[in-house]
Formats: structure tokens, C-alpha cells, sequence
């Protein structure tokens, strides 16, 4: 059995937001200035972390970014003027807001309300048909960045069989689209699929947007397989980090200095199987804020008529 190749998310980020950053500085000659209003609605630390690199990876490319911050009391009827205003806002070419919201916003309304011209998420349901019926769109962010993972990989998708394991929004029906636009066979599997292995062992590209850590086991796996394992699992006792890490002592160094560390829904042990996987941490994730500055761009140059 060969090693499998890790498919590294950082680089082919790396890569995207250069690429980027050289479109920003293209359009800078013209007097465009793509800019993205990011909406973080009280104090999730988790949120507050995600929207802070977002913002910082806007200014590290040249974007213009602000960040809008209105307290967890908001309304709806606030929010929704609140987008009302970016929607008119002629400087913003994206708006993003970060989930989850408040119980009291109804965050469906609140989605659809933002112009889908500026719908950076890629969740307006116009964008949805679009990119549906093969139309220039904005695409989710992880999902698009999982189908510049392969195509960067050199990884074939055309005629493979690739089977998603999830049938979220945001992940599992997406990626779905995108695979077979890339003339992929595929197949989605959901928590009602009734024997699941019988699936999954026969996926030459199989996707894991399940949100279970280890869930895909190396008997589900058919060996030399591309694996994207979107899943990401905190970690925090004794137990489990010996039932996925036992013996990796970097992992372990991790886990006893920060007393927690992340795994996918794919078991380490299912990657060995593979012929190529994305880690996690390091693998689909860091793609995600790449292709929301790659949409942003997109989004400024789709409104203006510009080639893209
Ligand atoms: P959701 O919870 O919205 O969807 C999970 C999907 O998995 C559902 O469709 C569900 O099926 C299916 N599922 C659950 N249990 C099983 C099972 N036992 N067998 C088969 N299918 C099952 O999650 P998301 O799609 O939003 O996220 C999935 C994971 O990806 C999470 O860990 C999340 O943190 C991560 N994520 C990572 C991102 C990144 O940037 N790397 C971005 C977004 C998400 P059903 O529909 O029948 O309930």
C-alpha cells in the first residue's frame, strides 16, 4: 500500500489568496476597490474568532472591510434595515452575515433580504438556482473551495463516482451540485440511507459533512480513494483522544498543552486506506475564508459587467 497524499488546505489557500490579491490590484487600476461588510451580531467567541480573520485576511489582500456589530438584542425589523442600507451601499460588494443569530432573528428572512448579487455565503436562493442551473453565480465558500482542492490537486472528478455523506444547505447539497457539474456520478447519502458502507466502499472522491467525529470507519473506505473530510470535531477527554490518536504523540503534545484538539468525521485510521484526504485541521477548512475573498471579488466584478 502507497502513502496516501495529503491534500494540503493551507497551500492551495495560500495560493487562492494570492491570486486574489493580484485581481484586487487589476480592478485598483479601473478605481474599484471590492469590499466586503461583515455582520457579527453579539458576543459568540467562536464567531467573534471567525469574523476576525475574515475581516484581517480582507486587509491583508487589499479589500476594503468593515465589521458591524449590533448587540444581541437586535430585531429583526433592525437587522433587516441593517441590510436594507449594505444592499444600497455602493463601496460593499459582499455582505456576510456571521451565524449563528439570535433566537429572536428569524435568520431565514433575514438570508433572503440580502441582494443576491451581494450574497458573498453563496445561501440567497436565487444563487441556490443558479448555480442549480449552471448560471454565473456565487457559490457556498467551503464547497466551492473543496472543488478547487481537487481541480489544484490534479485530482480527476469526470466520470468518478463521488459519494457525499451530509445533505446540509451549506455543505452536503452544494458540494453535491458542484461534483456533478464536474460530471461526477453522484450519490448523497443522509442519516436515513440504509446501508451506508455499501456507498461509501464504492466512492472514488467520498465527501464526510456529517459533523460525527470518525464516523467514516476504514471498512467504508475504498482503498486508494480521494477522501475531503469537512468535519470539524472538538475533542476534549482522555478517552476519545485515544480512540482516534492513540500513538501520535505530535497530536498528543497538542492535546495536553491546549487539553482538547479537532478531528473530522473521518477516523485517522480510514485515511491510511486513501490514496489522497484532507487532514483536519489544515485540510477543507482554511479554504473556506479564501473563497469568500475569492467571491468577493467575483461579486464586484458580476455587479459591474466585468469579465470575470
Ligand atoms: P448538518 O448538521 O447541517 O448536516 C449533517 C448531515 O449529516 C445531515 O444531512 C445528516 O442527515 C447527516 N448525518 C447525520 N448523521 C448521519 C449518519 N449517522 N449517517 C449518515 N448521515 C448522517 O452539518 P453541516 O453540513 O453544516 O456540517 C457538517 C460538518 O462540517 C460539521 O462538523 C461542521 O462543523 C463542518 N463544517 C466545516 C466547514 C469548514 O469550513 N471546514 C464549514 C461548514 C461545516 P439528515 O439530513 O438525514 O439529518
Amino acid at each position: 500500500m502507497t502513502t496516501p497524499r495529503i491534500l494540503d488546505g493551507n497551500a492551495i489557500a495560500t495560493q487562492i489568496k494570492a491570486e486574489v490579491a493580484a485581481e484586487v490590484k487589476e480592478l485598483a487600476v479601473q478605481g474599484i476597490r471590492p469590499g466586503l461588510s461583515a455582520v457579527l451580531v453579539g458576543h459568540v467567541p467562536a464567531s467573534e474568532i471567525y469574523v476576525r480573520s475574515k475581516v484581517r485576511t480582507c486587509e491583508e489582500l487589499g479589500l476594503y472591510s468593515d465589521l458591524i456589530t449590533p448587540p444581541d438584542t437586535i430585531t429583526t425589523e433592525e437587522m433587516l434595515e441593517l441590510v436594507a442600507q449594505l444592499n444600497a451601499r455602493e463601496d460593499i460588494d459582499g455582505i456576510l452575515i456571521q451565524l449563528p443569530l439570535p433566537k429572536q432573528v428569524n435568520a431565514k428572512l433575514l438570508l433572503e433580504a440580502v441582494s443576491p448579487a451581494k450574497d458573498v455565503d453563496g445561501f440567497h436562493p436565487v444563487n441556490v438556482g443558479r448555480i442549480q442551473s449552471g448560471q454565473p453565480a456565487l457559490a457556498p465558500c467551503t464547497p466551492a473551495g473543496m472543488i478547487e482542492m481537487l481541480k489544484r490537486s490534479g485530482i480527476p472528478i469526470a466520470g468518478q463516482n463521488a459519494v457525499v455523506i451530509g445533505r446540509s444547505d451549506i455543505v452536503g447539497k452544494p458540494i453535491s451540485i458542484l461534483l456533478l457539474q464536474q460530471n461526477a456520478t453522484v450519490t448523497i447519502c443522509h442519516s436515513k440511507t440504509r446501508d451506508l458502507p455499501s456507498f461509501t466502499r464504492n466512492a472514488d472522491i467520498l465527501v464526510a459533512a456529517i459533523g460525527r467525529p470518525g464516523y467514516v470507519t476504514p471498512e467504508m473506505v475504498k482503498p486508494g480513494s480521494t477522501i475531503l473530510d469537512v468535519g470539524i470535531n472538538r475533542i476534549t477527554t482522555r478517552e476519545d483522544f485515544d480512540k482516534y490518536f492513540a500513538g501520535n504523540t505530535r497530536r498528543e503534545e497538542t492535546f495536553l498543552l491546549k487539553g482538547s484538539t479537532l478531528v473530522g468525521d473521518v477516523h485517522p485510521e480510514a485515511f491510511k486506506l486513501a490514496g489522497a484526504y484532507t487532514p483536519v485541521p489544515g485540510g477543507v477548512g482554511p479554504l473556506t475564508i479564501a473563497m469568500l475573498m475569492s467571491n468577493t471579488v467575483r461579486a464586484a466584478k458580476l455587479r459591474r459587467g466585468l469579465t470575470l
